[in-house]
């Protein structure tokens, strides 16, 4: 069992069975050092994955406003190679967005073979703040779960190993985040009415998320929720979750790299002994 909870599609469930909370009993410190062990594996996974080219990793980061994706992506992607790790943000759609389906500006940024995607906001919000505002009639929002499902199977039939994250933060907490970055005047600039308008929705987003996440869950694209009330459990969780998914695929991709530089190293020979090098 990992600190994340993985939902597969095999039971339903709502936010409000798990607790934003946990932290399985671990300090803070010793949390932080699993958390360092894990990154430091998910680097060398990283440069695998990148090296064969086989599969490609799409993260997405789910959560209400102060969840924590930023500070996510910051403790668990900053220390990856920036080289086949990119960060894709999605926000109010542009006019131009606006004049094609919903899965179009989405697309574009999946990873591609070999690279690690992370998108901080995703297609979900299209079912979320979409639905919860109304930005459109029920009879569009509502068979997009049936086209996101379509679309990600599309992804993970062509390779992409696809985790989903949401970061189950409590109301009480989130109170306190937004509150504690009034007061911050370098995180103040962050904040905006709209935080706070938000919050009024709060049981509406609850029940956009039960829906979305128990319609969107499935074996080839899990849906984790992540205990994010303390900020060093949720990087952790993070860190884990993508590490024990990354890590069945180890002993294959070093296989596969073997067998392309005995390939490498044959060429080369071939080519020194044809043209008399030593
Ligand atoms: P963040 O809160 O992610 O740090 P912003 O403050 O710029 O970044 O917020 C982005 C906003 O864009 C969010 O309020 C989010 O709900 C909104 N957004 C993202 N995708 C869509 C969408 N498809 N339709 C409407 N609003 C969206």
């Amino acid at each position: 069992m990992g600190y994340a909870h993985r939902l597969d599609g095999e039971r339903r469930f709502k936010l409000a069975d798990f607790d934003p909370g946990e932290d399985s009993g671990l300090k803070r410190e010793e949390g932080e050092k699993k958390t360092a062990r894990l990154i430091e594996e998910l680097i060398e996974l990283q440069e695998l994955l990148y090296a064969v080219r086989t599969q490609s990793v799409l993260v997405i980061l789910q959560g209400r406003d102060t969840s924590g994706k930023d500070g996510a992506i910051r403790h668990v992607a900053g220390p990856l190679n920036s080289q086949s790790c990119t960060v894709a943000s999605f926000k109010v759609p542009t006019e131009g967005e606006l004049a094609h389906d919903f899965l179009w500006r989405v697309h574009a940024r999946t990873p591609s073979a070999g690279d690690i995607t992370i998108f901080n906001r995703s297609h979900y919000e299209d079912v979320l703040v979409v639905r919860v505002h109304e930005l459109v009639p029920e009879e569009v929002w509502r068979p997009r779960y049936d086209h996101i499902n379509a679309f990600e199977r599309l992804l993970a039939d062509s390779g992409t190993i696809i985790l989903k994250f949401y970061l189950h933060i409590s109301r009480d907490e989130q109170k306190q985040r937004l509150l504690k970055r009034e007061e911050d005047p370098i995180k103040s600039w962050k904040l905006s009415v709209g935080d706070w308008r938000e919050r009024e929705h709060w049981e509406n987003y609850t029940a956009a998320y039960d829906d979305a996440l128990n319609r969107c869950s499935s074996k080839h694209a899990p849906w984790f929720i992540v205990p994010a009330d303390k900020k060093w459990f949720r990087n952790l969780a993070v860190a884990e979750t993508l590490r024990n998914a990354l890590m069945p695929f180890k002993d294959g991709w070093l296989k596969k790299l073997e067998e392309l530089g005995r390939a490498r190293k044959e060429e080369i020979d071939e080519y020194r002994s044809r043209n008399h090098m030593g």
